[in-house]
């Protein structure tokens, strides 16, 4: 039976995160920009209202929430401020990853993790290993119990504040299997250096190298080598879907003021709203965010009930990032020239908007797994 209506504690939710967002997320958003982070004081806000344990069991101290409750919260942090929702999104997909950790692992950093103490960062791409990741160079070499890894991994969100990050080696140089390992940035051997991102500036990007790094065997993630990373990614498709809806929460709160902006701006006597030109982009605009929010919505409901929904997966994940795009730039031009003025979060969103078209897999990659799921494998070129 079809229901498109939120339960009333998903609102109540909903609520709670739009008014912490107004009031503490939003105002300071362009400081924490210009700063290049987010002060430790506003990640435990974050976790104090239990956003940081969304995915992590309660005897860790998460506060497990399905899918769909999720991707309310994600949606409403994204309507403020990008990095908030950021930090909630990275945080549930490494906690993905740390949960396949032995229980000594598991004890130590997932409350922390809960807490918002600990912020475990993604390091898998490399140089030679962007959509292509099982072509990655970093090796994990066993010895005794020990691991000892080396490699550089060059684009790791939130590197500059991070406490460890999920680095993705190779065990076997000559086998194509991945194991995911918990890398505490403490270690000797990793260093880190920073880069100049062109969005969501507070989340500090950068590229991170091992160098002999010395790593106990309990912070391999899997049962076996070879194994976490495939588990870990079983998860991931619906991580697809709180991206797509965190873009097209940036791009509804956009049209939003547009429409303010176009009731008031008087152009030729006349409301700028009342020419078709402009009300009609207006339209379309609403039109496409209704469009994708549902689909979006689809696919955490068919997560949460246990149904297959890699490809409507990729579906948004490819589409509700270009979309929102599209309209913030749309926006953008419908405040003519204030619209370009850093005086408007407007530019600021449109930056922010590039970067889900990017990490987590280009809309080529994503249009390679709905082909692969309506044709078939044999239809891929590569
Ligand atoms: C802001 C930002 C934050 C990121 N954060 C992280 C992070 O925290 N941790 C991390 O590990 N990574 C992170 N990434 C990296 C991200 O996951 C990669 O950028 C992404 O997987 C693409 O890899 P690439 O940039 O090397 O591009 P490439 O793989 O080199 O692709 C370049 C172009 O070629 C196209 N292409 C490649 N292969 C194919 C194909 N088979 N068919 C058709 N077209 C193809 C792509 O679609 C793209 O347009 C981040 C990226 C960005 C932009």
């Amino acid at each position: 039976m079809l229901d498109f209506s939120f339960t009333e504690e998903q609102e109540m939710i909903r609520r709670m995160v739009r008014d912490f967002g107004q009031k503490e997320l939003a105002p300071g958003y362009a400081a924490r920009v210009k700063a290049g982070s987010v002060p430790p004081e506003m990640i435990k806000k974050i976790a104090d209202l239990g956003l940081m344990g969304l995915n992590i069991p309660e005897q860790y101290e998460g506060q497990m929430k399905d899918a769909v409750t999720t991707g309310v919260i994600l949606e409403e942090l994204a309507r403020h401020a990008d990095d908030a929702a950021y930090l909630v999104f990275n945080n549930y997909a490494q906690a993905n990853f740390v949960v396949l950790g032995n229980d000594d692992l598991k004890r130590e950093w997932l409350p922390a993790m809960a807490r918002g103490r600990k912020i475990v960062l993604m390091a898998a791409t490399e140089a030679e290993a962007g959509s292509d990741l099982a072509n990655l160079k970093t090796i994990a070499r066993k010895d005794g119990d020990y691991y000892i890894l080396n490699g550089e991994k060059n684009r790791v969100t939130f590197l500059q504040q991070g406490h460890a990050a999920t680095v993705l080696a190779r065990t076997d140089p000559s086998s194509r299997r991945l194991t995911p390992f918990l890398v505490p940035l403490d270690l000797p051997g990793v260093t880190r250096a920073p880069i100049a991102d062109l969005g969501t500036e507070s989340t500090g990007g950068g590229i991170m190298s091992l160098e002999d790094v010395r790593l106990p065997g309990k912070y391999r993630l899997g049962d076996e080598e070879g194994k976490g990373f495939y588990a870990a990614m079983r998860t991931f498709d619906c991580v697809r879907a709180f991206g797509a809806l965190e873009s097209l929460a940036k791009a509804d709160v956009t049209l939003q003021e547009t429409l303010d902006y176009a009731r008031q701006r008087v152009q030729f006597n006349r409301p700028i709203a009342r020419f078709q030109g402009v009300s009609f982009r207006l339209a379309e605009a609403a039109t496409r965010i209704e469009l994708g929010r549902w689909l979006c919505y689809r696919v955490l409901w068919l997560k949460d009930k246990g149904l297959p929904h890699s490809k409507e997966a990729a579906m948004v994940k490819w589409w509700c990032p270009k979309t929102a795009f599209d309209i913030i730039h749309e926006c953008l031009l419908i405040h003519g020239h204030y619209g370009y003025s850093k005086d408007l979060p407007i530019e600021q969103r449109l930056r922010d908007a590039i970067l889900p078209e990017i990490g987590d897999g280009t809309a080529e990659i994503m249009k390679s797994i709905i082909v692969r799921e309506i044709l078939g494998r044999e239809y891929l070129d590569f």
